[in-house]
């Protein structure tokens, strides 16, 4: 498949499906070999197997999006222009040992949703992943923070606390609360909070 046909796939995806707002329409040339390949119909919306592919696409996309953010710290502009090449050519096994690596992400840095793949479905963890949530972390262990998701309410909460990207954590105990330790303070979070903060170990 071309990287152009790829590319509008994931664009009619994004704007009809998700609703975000995309800046070029679809060139008419590319519109027809997509409908002649069976991706849209004759009304130019995407079909059963156009929706699927483009899925997967934008699965890959986001995916390498999350690794350029998290594992490579790459600029904002870096993870937009690497994401868009790395997109078009990470095969099946790739793709599968990246998400697991990540820990199965479920939104981009942008917050949108990620697809599921199969491995996600399965819920394999094999392979140790290099990313996880704070609250799989036990006393004694320390980690940077990454990123932060979940719900609006309780991320506003876990800014307020100082609890941000970038920062280092170590974890003193994690029963009844879990409390860590940042900089020179002690802050103790619950359950819910510190399922909301992705670290990596350090
Ligand atoms: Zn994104
Ligand atoms: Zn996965």
């Amino acid at each position: 498949m071309k990287e152009e046909h790829e590319n509008a796939l994931k664009e009619m995806y994004m704007e009809k499906i998700e609703g975000y707002e995309c800046e070029a329409g679809t060139d008419g040339e590319i519109m027809k070999e997509l409908h002649e390949l069976g991706y849209v119909d004759d009304k130019g919306n995407l079909t059963e197997i156009g929706i699927e592919r483009a899925r997967k696409i934008i699965r890959l996309h986001r995916l390498a999006e999350r690794l350029l953010h998290d594992v490579l710290s790459a600029s904002e502009g870096e993870v937009e222009s690497s994401a868009c090449k790395f997109e078009h050519f990470i095969s099946e096994e790739v793709e599968q040992a990246i998400c697991t690596l990540l820990g199965h992400p479920d939104v981009c840095p942008h917050g949108r949703e990620i697809p599921p793949g199969e491995c996600c479905i399965k819920g394999q963890e094999e392979v140790k992943s290099i990313v996880l949530r704070l609250s799989d972390l036990s006393p004694g262990e320390e980690a940077e923070i990454r990123y932060l998701s979940g719900d609006d309410e309780i991320i506003k909460k876990i800014i307020a606390l100082g609890i941000l990207p970038g920062k280092r954590i170590k974890v003193i105990r994690v029963f009844p609360a879990h409390l860590i330790q940042i900089d020179n303070t002690q802050i103790a979070i619950d359950e819910k909070m510190a399922d909301c903060v992705h670290v990596m170990r350090i």
